[in-house]
């Protein structure tokens, strides 16, 4: 296996606010890696460190085989990173956006009208790239902002929750030039997000909490570990179906209008629907989320 970034024993404290500490995984090369937790996990200080803006207090970093603290200039030159923020300048069009960026790396000297040309394929900007970066949509800015965090060809993408603050057809498009991007160049992808529908498309999934690994593994192994299967039911005979279920011993929760069975396994819907068959008038059978799976990890909902 392949590992694009390798982190251990990864410790940082503010004053007596210990934000990362003692962290362990490894980023496979190619793959889409979330990282995840609730605000103030310590998701924000790792990247930084990651990123070399932030010097750790304990840990090892390797990043495309280069170590932290030892060979920073090597790691900024293997990175792209987008952050939350809009960072280019609104008066420049995309492409000078582009361009001006591509200037800073010697690598490029000769070669940047090609570079910024890749780039812009890369993140589907070329319909704008004459447009000023200042007059773009949203989902504009932010696939300008991945052109130019792509115009060194780096081979780990940082991507800071990118599709916040957008609509959800924005939302959506921006996600779907990602996973192309992602699929069709190799790239590692390391993203942060809020949106657990995005984090489910992940191969691999880290949650952090109070600075330490609460979970990892696949979406689907999250999910079957930490989220439930349900069984909804639509009551008939409200009085019927519970005293039928109390008398089965399921885990009940009652919602306005359903009563909801927690399931190990959608097939143990079976025998239930079979005992209250005479008590509802409709069920739903529904598999656990991620949202459920970050619930469970961390006792919390991602946007708290
Ligand atoms: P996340 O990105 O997961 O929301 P952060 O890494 O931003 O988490 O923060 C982790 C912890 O460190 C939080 O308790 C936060 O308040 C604290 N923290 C982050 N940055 C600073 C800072 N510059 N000074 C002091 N405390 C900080």
């Amino acid at each position: 296996m392949d590992k694009v970034i390798e982190v251990s024993g990864l410790k940082k404290a503010y004053g007596s606010v210990q934000a990362v500490n003692g962290l362990d995984f490894y980023t496979e090369r190619g793959k889409l890696f979330a990282f995840l937790g609730p605000n103030g996990a310590g998701k924000s200080t790792t990247i930084d460190i990651l990123c070399t803006l932030l010097r750790p207090d304990a840990g090892e970093v390797l990043l495309d085989g280069h170590r932290l603290g030892k060979a920073d200039d090597a790691i900024r030159a293997s990175i792209g990173v987008v952050f939350q923020d809009h960072v280019l300048d609104p008066l420049l069009t995309v492409e000078e956006n582009i361009r001006v960026r591509g200037g800073l790396y010697p690598t490029l000297r000769g070669k940047l009208a090609d570079a910024v040309k890749r780039a812009a394929l890369a993140a589907d900007v070329t319909d704008f790239l004459r447009r000023p970066y200042g007059k773009l949509s949203g989902g504009q800015k932010r696939r300008a902002d991945i052109a130019r965090a792509l115009v060194h060809t780096p081979r780990v993408l940082f991507l800071d929750e990118p599709t916040t603050g957008l609509d959800p057809q924005t939302r959506r498009s921006v996600w779907e030039s990602i996973r192309t991007l992602q699929r069709e160049t190799g790239l590692t992808v390391f993203l942060t997000t809020h949106y657990m529908e995005e984090a489910a498309e992940a191969d691999y999934v880290v949650v952090i909490d109070n600075g330490m690994i609460a979970a990892r593994g696949t979406p689907t192994a999250l999910k079957e570990e930490y989220a439930s299967d349900q069984l909804r039911l639509t009551p008939s005979d409200p009085a019927g179906l519970m005293a039928a279920l109390v008398e089965m011993g399921v885990a009940t929760v009652r919602m306005t209008d359903v009563v909801a069975v927690k399931l190990g396994s959608t097939l143990e819907a079976l025998p239930v629907l079979d005992r209250v068959r005479g008590f509802v008038s409709g069920f739903e059978v529904l598999n656990g989320t991620m949202d459920d799976a970050f619930i469970g990890i961390t006792g919390r909902e991602i946007r708290q």
